[in-house]
């Protein structure tokens, strides 16, 4: 099994203000191709500390993976860097040089001395083109180890890695579809609450992991197909076995978390309410308090929104409330601006005035103050009315101001999923 380290290089990453992002998405595509990525390190703009990097995770691991520092300026040195740990010096590669100026042309600009550099590369390297960016890539075979550069740039590292890198890999025979995740998203229940719903569910001897991930937008459940276990069990199954299992895993996972279940596929939960929208042709307004328009946002990063998403008001003071929505102020004053029926009224108030099949409403205390005995803070309501039904529901969310709105949002979009696909809006 192919195993691998990832080094980001760049000072930013070591002083705080920038974190490390490209990792994540590099550990995930290469699990999906089947490699083990085993150690992750984060070193400064320093020939000496990426040669010190490196050379221990050429040790330890047959892929070092670089993200970053291969800019124009003179404190991008991982060329230089690799080129001594490997002993290949750098030279001009005229390929790179070429695709360079060709960028730069047609952005209407000439090539300077400094961008010249970044056409140098280690001698023999195999030249990965960046076809959204000036920086090329390169990949070096040393010793029994494979060194791969790829720009810091995020988008241009994500699509290197899918067009330059994983084909190298496949050609060299590195990929191997051992490792299998599967991940279940789940709305609704504590970690504690899955844990105890999912025990007992893999037998001993299976070839599965599970795992539990909690976030603001719930928790997620991973299944993993382990090679170590598999190998334990001596062949006894064939990978097509195993997925056929895995299928049937998930079907039971499914089975014991219900309606809780808003996602196999990977989609989010704003994708997942959007296609039902798309295909019941339905549409939504929102009146959003505490979220201050998050779920508008949310819905609206989906491409193909506008089909279902007609309006969104922020609605934070009662005045606005009242003005915009035409929430009764008796209503305000007697029950208070977090109340059901506050909730209630806003979510039938949008959804009259946009003319709309649902209108969606969100009222709550993000915190830190406000709170009281009575309404602590996360106390938070969801309302949604259609032309014949309204609902309320309350929530009780714990942690800062941030996570209880994106909590909150996630609560509303998944009371809409619930009626969208007729599931019950409470527990199942
Ligand atoms: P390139 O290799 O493409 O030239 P670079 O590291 O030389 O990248 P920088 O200007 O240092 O160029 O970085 C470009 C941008 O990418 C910066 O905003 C930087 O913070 C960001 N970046 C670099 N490495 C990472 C990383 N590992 N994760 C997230 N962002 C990163
Ligand atoms: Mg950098």
């Amino acid at each position: 099994m192919t195993t691998a380290e990832i080094i980001a290089v760049g000072s930013e990453l070591l002083l705080g203000g920038r974190v490390d992002t490209n990792s994540l998405f590099l550990s995930e595509s290469l699990a999906e191709h089947g490699i083990e990525v085993r150690f992750k390190s984060v070193v400064g703009d320093d020939v000496e500390d990426i040669g010190v990097a490196v050379t221990n995770a050429a040790r330890r691991v047959n892929l070092v993976l670089i993200t970053g520092g291969l800019g124009p300026t003179v404190d991008d040195v991982t060329r230089e860097a690799v080129a001594r740990v490997t002993g290949k010096p750098v030279r001009l590669r005229p390929l790179a040089l070429e695709s360079i100026k060709l960028r730069l042309q047609s952005a209407g600009r000439v090539i300077s001395e400094n961008q010249r550099r970044q056409a140098f590369l280690p001698s023999g390297a195999v030249l990965l083109q960046n076809a959204a960016g000036i920086a090329p890539g390169f990949a070096v075979k040393w010793k029994h180890c494979w060194i791969v550069c790829l720009p810091g740039v995020s988008h241009e590292a994500r699509r290197m890695c899918a067009e330059s890198l994983l084909p190298i890999l496949r050609r060299e025979g590195l990929l191997s579809p051992a490792i299998e995740i599967r991940t279940i998203h789940t709305f609704g229940l504590l970690e504690g609450e899955i844990d105890n719903r999912l025990r007992g569910i893999i037998p001993a001897a299976s070839p599965f992991r599970l795992g539990l991930l909690a976030s603001p937008l719930g928790v997620s459940v991973s299944l993993t197909r382990s090679e170590k276990l598999e190998k334990r069990r001596a062949g006894k199954r064939t990978p097509t076995k195993s997925d056929a299992s895995l299928d049937s895993l998930i079907n039971d996972v499914i089975a014991r978390l219900g309606q809780h279940v808003f996602s196999i596929d990977g989609r989010t939960m704003e994708e997942v309410v959007g296609r039902h929208f798309r295909d019941g042709g339905f549409t939504i307004a929102l009146a959003e308090s505490c979220t201050g328009g998050l779920i508008a946002h949310r819905l609206t990063q989906v491409a193909g929104s506008s089909a279902y998403v007609d309006r969104g008001v922020v609605c934070y003071d009662n005045r606005a409330k009242i003005e915009l929505l035409g929430v009764p102020g008796s209503l305000l004053k007697r029950y208070g601006a977090v109340s059901a029926q506050v909730a209630k009224a806003m979510a039938q108030g949008i959804r009259m005035r946009s003319r709309v099949d649902v209108g969606l409403s969100v009222t709550g205390i993000a915190g830190p103050g406000g709170g009281t005995a009575h309404k602590p803070v996360g106390r938070v309501y969801v309302g949604l009315a259609t032309a014949t039904e309204s609902y309320t529901k309350k929530f009780q969310f714990h942690g800062e101001r941030e996570t209880i709105k994106l909590r909150s949002s996630q609560a509303a979009l998944d009371m809409l999923r619930r009626w969208l696909c007729h599931a019950s809006l409470d527990e199942a």
